[in-house]
């Protein structure tokens, strides 16, 4: 933290010498010295920590730069106001618990003709999150649906969402340990929360019956109020199979596709393509020796 300067001999009141000095709000009285700590002191109290911070420098510049009273407050306040902005980015990204740093800016359409451009430009705006609409994503391992779904949980963050990223495998053990300890009603209050929840790669793991009596809870608590991102490389005609069970299939299916948009990604692998490239050229090559 800087502290008031108070160096200046010419400024001290006391001395005859005529010093020239540039102009600065360094208090030049006693009166001026003990205002200027009480200012910095009801900023402390209001915990303006930041506007504390930068207030020496904030009075000379609006001395150097001439600044009028309201535009010195407002750059004064204004730096508060970013600095708060960006600890609250910072925390919701942090409860979002992202599993990787995977943008929609660094996804390769050109890769996954299936994937519309438009729909995820759509979708980063956030406007699906006002109406409550799910976003089912279906396809292959690799085709870029985790990338696309931390992509937009990236977003809804930086929007100003509450948001969270899971695994149905561990949405299923969360639940399963809370209904163990007693703790199922406050859990299961944990996942209406967030304006936007993400859970990725139903249908890797078998879902014990009660984890997906537990994955349709939470889809039933968040159907019409917030929004679901639900990541699966299984078609939903096999959920029967995924879930243990077509009636709680049927069930879980009739809420998520209630409003919803489904992006079905048909392509190949992103991360077997290069391999597969490669695999391709050396294939190339032993057949024309
Ligand atoms: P899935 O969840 O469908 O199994 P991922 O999203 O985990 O696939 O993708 C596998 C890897 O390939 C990740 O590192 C991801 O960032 C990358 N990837 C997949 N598709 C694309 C794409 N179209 N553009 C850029 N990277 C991609
Ligand atoms: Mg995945």
């Amino acid at each position: 933290m800087s502290t008031p300067r108070t160096t200046t001999k010419a400024t001290t009141g006391t001395s005859r010498t005529a010093v020239a000095v540039p102009p600065t709000t360094a208090p030049a009285t006693m009166a001026q010295a003990s205002l200027y700590q009480q200012l910095r002191s009801h900023l402390a109290t209001l915990k303006l920590l930041d506007a504390a911070e930068h207030l020496p420098a904030v009075l000379d510049a609006a001395v150097a730069e001439g600044l009028s009273i309201t535009a010195a407050l407002e750059r004064l306040l204004g730096i508060e106001v970013d600095a708060t902005q960006a600890r609250r980015l910072a925390s919701r990204l942090r409860f979002a618990c992202l599993p990787s740093p995977a943008t929609l800016e660094d996804f390769d359409y050109d890769a996954q003709p299936d994937v519309d451009p438009r729909l995820i430009a759509d979708l980063a705006s956030c406007r699906y999150l006002e109406s409550a609409t799910n976003v089912l994503m279906i396809g292959a391992p690799g085709v870029g649906k985790t990338h696309l779904a931390v992509g937009l949980a990236r977003k809804a963050a930086e929007a100003g969402y509450r948001t969270y990223v899971t695994t149905a495998a561990d949405l299923a053990a969360r639940c399963h340990r809370a209904a163990i300890e007693g703790r199922w009603a406050t859990t299961m209050r944990f996942y209406a929360g967030p304006t936007l929840l993400v859970v990725d790669e139903l249908g890797y793991l078998p879902l014990p019956a009660e984890g997906a009596s537990a994955l349709f809870q939470v889809i039933a608590q968040r159907y019409t109020k917030t929004s679901t991102i639900l990541t699966t490389n299984r078609p939903i005609t096999s959920w029967g199979e995924v879930l243990g069970d077509t009636t709680v299939a049927a069930a879980l299916l009739d809420r998520l596709l209630h409003r919803s948009v489904v992006i079905d990604i048909g392509g190949d692998s992103y991360r077997l393509r290069d391999h597969q490239a490669r695999t391709h050229t050396l294939r190339a090559a032993a057949t024309h020796v």
